[in-house]
């Protein structure tokens, strides 16, 4: 029996018990070994061994014969707040989301709103094998929502890079053309809140573009966020050359990710590559949301860029990295159809979702490979009748057809944080918060 009480370590620096994992297909994401079957040993939240491994009485044993062993998933941007909504707008268009999500409901959400929202979130994501994601937290209205946001975020026992963006108050001032600078509650949070960056939740910044804020204002965003040693993302590809523009300025740098891409030219995407920038393809979303454009996911890999997936916002789209997986697919074999390139493979998008998703938040050091020494972030997905790991092609059947009620096992720094013994007491009780403040935020 696995108890959920390490869930409450609010650094997630305590030591997990030791496990192995046994006999799966582990798909690896390392050069090295990429395919292996056999165990994986888990101690202090490590990776101690990888192949065959000696019994040992102390350790707790998964048997994950016929299943899939994975890194688990990294979603390199969403916009965790926006879960307290989610599926409220399949099909809208950016417009129509924008009136309602970030001119409506955002401005009215509390500190306590923005907590409840942020835990629906994390859990979703690690239910759905998602053990890292980069939080967009553009829903700064008070400096209070920070700490209600991060506090969330280490309750529930994902790994994250917490982006500490802007107000949802007063948007257009923020969003459109803007001479305001980005809150200076970045700095307090730096010094008092997150300053250890070997915790499970770091963090970052997020800033606005070229396409949101006026160039001035961006190099002095981005002087702080560097000053800080902080990584900074930007949304990005919306019609206004913010790469460009951005290059002509000298302020792209390795520690920028940019989000969408969508109509970023191809001499941009090598500007990113040039300067060692980073790239998110939100691939659900764009596909789905009307006029936002195409994933630029096989442009990324031409020009030579490392390339996270994301998952955007759950308002639009399903969550999980399963669903981006196969959006970036779909469009990817639309692109080779029209450009005669070739579409994206299975073991491709694996990687997307894992080891690039890692490189892109510059945690690769730590995660996004099965491999010695690096933390236990590890996923087991199985299939109950057609076990994915004795399909013909095990990798292309995962992308294909598993779902998030196929992650059988979630491990974060070797805790437990999904396996069908694992209680969730609370879960009930959040839930009704959760359907309490949405039915208050979105009526009226
Ligand atoms: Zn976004």
């Amino acid at each position: 029996v696995i108890s959920r009480a390490d869930a409450a370590a609010t650094t997630g620096n305590t030591t997990a018990a030791p496990m192995v994992i046994r006999g799966g297909l582990l798909l690896t994401q390392d050069p090295a070994q990429p395919r292996v079957i056999g165990d994986v040993l888990v101690t202090d939240g490590r990776i101690a061994a990888v192949g065959a491994v000696p019994d040992d009485a102390t350790a707790t044993v998964i048997d994950a014969t016929g299943k899939v062993v994975l890194p688990g998933f990294v979603d390199t941007h969403r916009h965790m707040w926006q879960s307290l909504f989610a599926q409220a707008g399949f099909g809208w268009d950016f417009p129509t989301f924008r009136r309602h999500v970030q001119l409506t409901w955002g401005p009215r959400m509390t500190a306590a709103d923005a907590y409840t929202a942020e835990l629906v979130s994390a859990l979703a994501a690690l239910d759905a094998g998602t053990t890292t994601v980069r939080d967009e937290s553009h829903i700064q209205n008070t400096p209070e929502h920070a700490d209600a946001t991060v506090a969330a975020l280490r309750t529930s026992g994902i790994r994250a890079v917490f982006a500490h963006g802007w107000p949802c108050v007063d948007s257009d001032a923020w969003m459109i053309a803007s001479t305001r600078r980005h809150p200076r509650t970045l700095a307090r949070l730096r010094r008092d809140v997150l300053a250890d960056d070997t915790e499970l939740v770091t963090l970052g910044a997020m800033l606005r573009g070229p396409e949101m804020a006026d160039l001035n204002v961006i190099g002095d965003d981005l002087a702080l966020a560097r000053e800080l040693n902080v990584p900074a993302s930007m949304h990005v590809g919306f019609g206004g050359a913010a790469i460009g523009r951005l290059h002509d300025t000298g302020l792209l740098g390795p520690d920028l990710l940019f989000v969408h891409c969508c109509d970023s030219t191809d001499d941009e995407l090598h500007m990113l590559a040039d300067a060692g920038a980073t790239a998110s393809v939100a691939s659900g979303t764009e596909i789905s949301m009307p006029g936002l454009g195409l994933p630029a996911t096989a442009r990324l890999l031409a020009a030579g860029v490392r390339t996270g997936l994301s998952s955007d916002t759950e308002v639009c789209v399903a969550g999980d990295m399963f669903t981006q997986m196969r959006a970036a697919h779909a469009a990817s074999v639309a692109e080779a159809a029209r450009t005669s390139s070739a579409p994206v493979t299975a073991e491709q998008l694996l990687t997307l979702a894992t080891r690039s998703g890692a490189e892109a938040l510059h945690l690769h050091d730590r995660i996004g490979s099965i491999t010695v020494g690096k933390d236990a972030d590890l996923i087991v997905i199985g299939r109950d009748g057609t076990p994915l790991a004795q399909a013909a092609d095990p990798a292309g059947a995962t992308v294909a057809a598993a779902t998030p009620h196929d992650v059988e096992l979630v491990l974060v720094r070797g805790h437990v944080r999904k396996h069908p013994n694992l209680t969730q007491p609370g879960a009930a009780e959040l839930h009704t918060q959760a359907e309490d403040a949405r039915n208050r935020l979105t009526t009226g």
